[in-house]
């Protein structure tokens, strides 16, 4: 009987991998009865904007009814803020789900859809679920090779996912690289870019999206309210894209899939221009303070522009991530992401990082003193 069900899953969706999110961290401190830090998922670790929280407290009392499906107040101040039409503004259940109704509009069988390797796992997991076949691009230098990517391209191809910032690898590419990209590729093609980390990066060159997007069409811009504002629970997230493409994933959506409290905190969310500086500027120092103790140690971390840093630690990256776990830290093996060498670890507060410090080291010492005994 069982045999016959799992023969009612297409192929195409039996062959997929499964998303593995970082552990929680009730289970790890239940299983191991300690208390845990949580540097796996790169979340905001100075909490959500406290304006966001007040104005949900506000309106708990309105949950009985629905909430506006259209999301009318946040699409109109976005457009405000980004100078672009209301009916050019997607809202989500987070940018997960722009990443899979892109998708859901623009593959079908026969259409591909390219990526790199070592990047986000749903940009793959959405290409292969909706039916398109999956290319993949290797990395150069930990980043996205986008003159490789722009050689890949077909008329065939559907859409193409960047994310930039990079998750996992923390790198980024400039205006200029991503310009030449699109003049490269063919107008049919959508380039969906994510810019979940686009606070935290420092280099100066970075893209300027929604000036590009006023020349190509062929652009979405995915933003989340997940990172520096703090709301990764509460699930919101938008895009930026031509109206076509908006009304075909409206469409697709459900009608009422972000919740009238994730709405009302993400309009005061960006209000809260407080809360952002606060959470650029603490992940600003907090990371340079990671990375040289890092380097300090004789680890090699990537230079970082998110909140996150990834480092190559050898062969024994999953072990690694296992002696931390008993620590007391939990950090992300990257292993399910094609990169079995290295680690991520999010930029935590000044104590977290710290914790995290301190038990790097004395894994680090415990090899030391294990190579040291099979030298002699
Ligand atoms: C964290 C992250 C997101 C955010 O996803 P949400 O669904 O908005 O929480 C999007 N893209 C990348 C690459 C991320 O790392």
């Amino acid at each position: 009987m069982t045999h016959a069900i799992e023969n009612l899953i297409p192929e195409y969706l039996r062959g997929l991998p499964v998303y593995v999110p970082g552990r929680p961290i009730e289970d790890v401190e239940r299983e191991l009865n300690i208390h845990a830090i949580k540097v796996a998922s790169n979340e905001n670790p100075l909490g959500p904007s406290p304006m966001a929280m007040e104005a949900v407290k506000r309106i708990l009392g309105e949950s009985n009814r629905y909430p506006d499906g259209g999301t009318h107040r946040l699409r109109e101040k976005l457009a405000g803020i980004f100078g672009v039409d209301s009916d050019e503004i997607f809202i989500g259940l987070g940018s997960s789900e722009l990443i899979d109704l892109a998708s859901r509009v623009l593959l079908r069988p026969g259409k591909t859809g390219v990526t790199s390797e070592g990047s986000y796992a749903p940009f793959s997991i959405a290409i292969r679920a909706n039916g398109g076949e999956l290319e993949l691009v290797g990395l150069r230098d930990f980043a996205y090779d986008l003159e490789e990517i722009a050689q890949v391209v077909t008329q065939d191809t559907g859409v193409v996912y960047l994310a930039n910032p990079n998750n996992p690898t923390g790198t980024a590419f400039s205006g200029a690289e991503l310009e030449k990209f699109l003049a490269g590729v063919p107008a049919t093609t959508m380039v969906v870019l994510d810019e979940a980390y686009i606070h935290y990066a420092d280099r100066p060159d970075m893209p300027k999206s929604v000036d590009l997007f006023r020349k190509h069409k062929n652009l979405l811009i995915l933003r989340t309210f997940s990172k520096v504002y703090g709301l990764a629970g509460l699930r919101i997230g938008f895009g930026i894209g031509e109206k076509h493409l908006v009304t075909a994933m409206n469409k697709l959506r459900t009608p009422f899939n972000v919740s009238g409290i994730a709405q009302v905190a993400a309009l005061a969310a960006l209000d809260d221009g407080a809360h952002v500086a606060r959470s650029i500027e603490s992940n600003r120092t907090e990371r340079a303070r990671l990375f040289g103790a890092m380097k300090e140690m004789g680890m090699r971390p990537a230079p970082s522009e998110t909140n996150f840093i990834f480092v190559n630690v050898g062969p024994e990256a999953a072990k690694t991530c296992d002696e931390l776990l008993h620590m007391g830290v939990i950090v992300r093996p990257l292993g399910w992401m094609g990169l079995p060498e290295a680690i991520r670890v999010s930029v935590g507060t000044v104590e977290e990082n710290g914790k995290f410090l301190s038990a790097m080291a004395q894994v680090l010492e415990k090899r030391a003193g294990k190579s040291e005994l099979t030298a002699r």
